[in-house]
């Protein structure tokens, strides 16, 4: 151990030698893990060894497929076997919503190349004949499923990593971490002193502790998780005997259960409903290759289900039970990255599928480290996407609720109870007492539709058009043909202040800086002329700027920000959070409305669109911008949460004479798509440039010079590859939710293929169970069919939709290539809704207003 290294990573889990691989791969060898026992002294050595490849947020599940790609190198490069068993697995429907669901998951496959398949229930027999296949509707195969040895695999990122020259130090607790003011981090370990430029937590089941040497609360929370091992099972011998090969690994949704061949036994894990955390304040450091307790109560409920459903396994004996402690975020995704607020701390925890993500969070995190950019789209990991509100007790309550919903549906209109409310404006009770059915937006409960009095304000959840559907089409048309106020206290809210500030953010962001009393629309680039930001900026004074953007990139706007604030003070930036509120008025007689509550002239020549003003609202200091993204004639209205309530009541008391309606977030999505309006995450987001993404109205190549301003530049030289495009379905009763695949019909050019087509249905199994295809089956192989003229493939995806309530229509937007943009052919399109493919067209124009003209009023 020297005195110095450019990296110091804590922790000698998957985890921590993964991301030590990865950094010494990508060139940083003058890096140290420290871990405080053995290699695998946390969750790591017990955990079941399972991985695959399927994840809800496609860009997560890309960096699956890559930790499952990777063993092979690794063991190559290390000589250290992982114990690859790559048998492929099912997944179980045992009910019509459940088979949605995995016509959904195969649909997204599509797009990432995967070759998931959806099969019988007798398909899935033959593969693992322990089941009683009576038992479901339905089941889907995927090949790159299996399990591996942890520790094997541990060691071998380690070995390969030490090859490549890190170093490795052994049974060394760091105990305290400090940071001198030129950043420079000490580790304090029980061998003394270590200083280095980065430190990186991975921490694993210590990950808070790790976390409170740097005063940092991290929303993870350690959850018991229980498997068993049965003896040896003459059924399975004779399926190996008979076939050749592994049974394959189930996945039961409805008994909560995975299940797979262990030696010539079965492993079968649960994730209970009456879960348990493991040490929810803080983690004894005493813990060490221990395991807990079995209570096999607890999973009882689950056994018995798994029992019925797999007869085969019932009869069994029980070799043993293996109770281990793992740890979760509140959305079970991993922590990746640089923490707001601190330089150079760098997490890579809460990953509770090691086997399956621990590669792809090395690889993100080194290439963030190395290069400044994870290289991929890893929102759905980042940890700057939780707020203050993760407290410890938040995240208790959120983990407990997705452990146990870990093999649930969770439908697109639904919203999850836990831990809510967290955040409330001043105005909950009254949206509350008018029967608002509030949804969560980053801690924030938000009115999503108002159900009518009389009846539970509830959704009734489901894949396809529910109950919210009437009134949210009511409060749109409303709005449209009269006036709607909604609360928009869920947008993140900054002001940047100081003589530096115009010229900053010219050097930040891709468009021009407003005039005084005026507003602007602009993107946000990384250095890689890529989207990772879409503002509204006003223009207060000549050193006052207040911004606008998503509520859920709060922080990581934040990390951006400080990151590149001049360190001469001349810039100062502020974000707002709860502390700023607002409402919104919008519809052809919001105007008429707002000369009501304002002493001043708000008519369209004096108040035009786009204009900005600091003016009193019913009596109530306000800052008011003339935009809305309803895409309407309107208004957003900001105060303090202390006149919050005085400002919404002399809307609602003026607005009476205009029949004015409350609407919420549901109805402001609908009313954007019609407007093709995009949104932050869902269109716009790091894997798209901006003219991809349609931005280029608001990009300024002859302005400054700005971040992203070289490669935005040779996109546009280049043309982009892809375009965002909105589309009508001729949708039945459901509209799409995003990730859905878009197909196009093959006209006589090769588009570059996004996805693979494959031949549906043809058998994988002959009669006596014999695989006909997994011998060959390899990550990434799949049936391509010769692609001519008239066939139809898989060309982009989805990225949002809903229905358009005012024009009648279902919407999507997504992104295809660049060259069938522009067509607006019918026949041309498909997108495929809950496993139909409904036709599609490209809307180059709004429905709504496609000149502008109502909302310039
Ligand atoms: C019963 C069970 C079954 C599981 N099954 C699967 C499965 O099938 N597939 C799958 O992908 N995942 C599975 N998991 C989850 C998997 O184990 C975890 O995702 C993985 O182990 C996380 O690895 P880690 O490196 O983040 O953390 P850990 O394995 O907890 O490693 C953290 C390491 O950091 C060290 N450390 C902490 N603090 C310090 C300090 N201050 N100084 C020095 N060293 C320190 C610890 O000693 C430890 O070795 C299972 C878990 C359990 C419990």
């Amino acid at each position: 151990m020297k005195s110095h290294y450019q990296a110091v990573v804590i922790g000698g889990g998957v985890v921590g030698c993964s991301v030590l691989y990865h950094l010494a791969r990508a060139g940083w060898t003058d890096v140290l893990l420290i871990e405080r026992s053995e290699l695998t002294s946390g969750s790591s050595w017990h955990a079941a060894g399972g991985f695959h490849t399927l994840n809800g947020d496609p860009n997560v599940a890309k960096l699956q497929a890559y930790t499952v790609q990777l063993y092979k190198e690794l063991e190559e490069l290390s000589g250290q076997s992982c114990s690859l068993h790559l048998t492929g697995g099912v997944m179980l429907a045992d009910s019509p919503e459940r088979m949605d669901f995995l016509r959904l998951a195969h649909a997204k496959g599509r797009y990432l190349g995967m070759d998931t398949e959806l099969i019988t229930p007798s398909e899935a027999k033959a593969m693992f004949p322990l089941m009683d296949e009576s038992h479901f509707v339905g089941a889907m195969w995927d090949p790159v499923e299996g399990h591996l040895d942890p520790s094997g695999t541990t060691h071998a990122y380690a070995k390969a990593a030490r090859k490549l020259g890190a170093e490795i130090e052994l049974r060394n607790r760091v105990v305290e971490l400090t940071q001198a003011p030129d950043g420079t981090w000490t580790i304090v370990t029980e061998n003394g002193s270590i200083a280095a430029a980065h430190v990186v937590n991975c921490g694993g089941l210590w990950a808070r502790e790790v976390g409170r040497m740097a005063g940092l609360e991290l929303p993870i929370l350690a959850m018991e998780h229980m498997y068993l091992l049965t003896e040896a099972m003459p059924e399975v011998e004779e399926f190996n005997a008979r076939t050749g090969r592994e049974m394959v690994g189930v996945l039961d949704f409805k008994g909560e259960i995975y299940t797979r061949q262990e030696r010539n036994g079965i492993l079968l894990g649960t994730y209970e409903k009456d879960c348990r955390p493991w040490s929810p304040v803080e983690t004894p450091w005493s813990f060490g290759h221990e395991l807990l307790a079995p209570d096999l109560d607890r999973i009882a409920p689950s056994l018995e289900i798994g029992f019925r459903h797999f007869p085969g396994i019932a009869n069994a004996g029980i070799k043993q039970v293996i109770n281990g402690p793992f740890t979760f975020a509140p959305d079970g995704n991993p922590l990746v990255g640089p923490v707001q607020g601190l330089t150079n701390y760098w997490v890579a925890c809460g990953v509770m599928a090691g086997f399956s993500q621990g590669g792809g969070v090395g690889l993100a995190l080194s290439n963030w480290m190395v290069h400044g950019d994870p290289g991929f789209d890893v929102w759905g990991m980042d940890v700057t996407r939780f707020g203050e509100w993760a407290s410890l007790r938040y995240t208790n309550a959120k983990v407990r609720e997705n452990y146990s919903r870990r093999f649930s549906i969770r439908f697109p209109n639904e919203e999850l109870p836990a831990a809510r409310p967290a955040q409330t404006t001043p105005l909950y009770d009254i949206m509350v007492g008018q029967n608002a059915v509030m949804g969560d937006s980053w801690g924030l409960e938000t009115p999503l539709w108002f159900a009518p009095k009389g009846t539970e304000p509830k959704d009734v959840v489901s894949y396809h058009r529910s109950n919210d559907f009437e009134h949210v089409g009511n409060e749109v048309r409303a709005t449209r043909d009269g006036v709607g106020v909604t609360e928009i206290a869920n947008f993140a809210k900054y002001a940047v202040t100081g003589s530096g500030a115009e010229a900053w953010l010219n050097h930040l962001m891709t468009n021009r800086m407003p005039k005084a009393g005026r507003i602007v629309l602009t993107p946000m680039l990384n250095e890689r002329g890529k989207l990772i930001g879409d503002f509204t900026i006003a223009k207060a004074s000549e050193d006052r700027f207040l911004i606008w953007g998503s509520s859920a990139a709060q922080k990581y706007h934040m990390r951006w920000f400080e990151r590149h604030l001049p360190t001469d003070g001349s810039v100062r930036i502020h974000r707002y959070d709860q502390t700023l509120v607002g409402l919104s008025i919008a519809g052809p007689k919001s105007q008429a409305l707002l000369a009501k509550l304002v002493d001043e002239d708000v008519s369209s020549s004096a108040f035009r669109f786009m204009d900005f003003r600091q003016m009193a609202v019913g009596g109530a200091p306000c800052m008011v911008n003339r935009i809305t993204y309803t895409g309407d004639l309107g208004y957003e209205i900001w105060m303090e949460p202390a006149y919050q309530r005085l400002v919404y009541k002399a809307i609602k008391e003026a607005g009476a004479e205009f029949g004015i309606v409350d609407f919420g977030m549901r109805a402001l999505l609908s009313m954007r798509l019609e407007k093709n309006f995009p949104t932050w995450y869902r269109e716009l987001r790091p894997i798209y440039g901006p003219f991809e993404g349609g931005m280029e109205r608001f990009v300024k190549l002859d302005k400054n010079d700005f971040i992203g301003r070289e490669a935005a530049a040779q996109e546009k030289a280049d043309g982009p590859k892809l375009r965002r495009v909105s589309l009508v379905v001729d949708a039945v009763d459901a509209d799409v939710m995003g990730d859905e695949p878009i197909w196009a019909k093959v006209k006589g050019r090769d588009f570059g293929t996004v996805g693979k087509t494959h031949e549906f249905g043809a058998p994988r199994f002959d009669a006596e169970g014999k695989d006909t295809r997994i011998s060959q089956a390899s990550h990434g192989a799949s049936s391509v069919r010769g692609l001519q003229d008239g066939d139809w493939a898989v060309v982009g995806w989805v990225t949002s939709g809903g229905y358009a309530h005012y024009v009648e229509k279902s919407m999507a937007q997504g992104y295809v290539p660049a060259e069938l943009a522009d067509d607006e052919a019918d026949g041309l399109f498909e997108i495929e809704i809950l496993g139909h493919r409904r036709p599609a067209r490209i809307n180059r124009e709004p429905l709504f207003d496609p000149t502008g003209e109502k909302m310039r009023g």
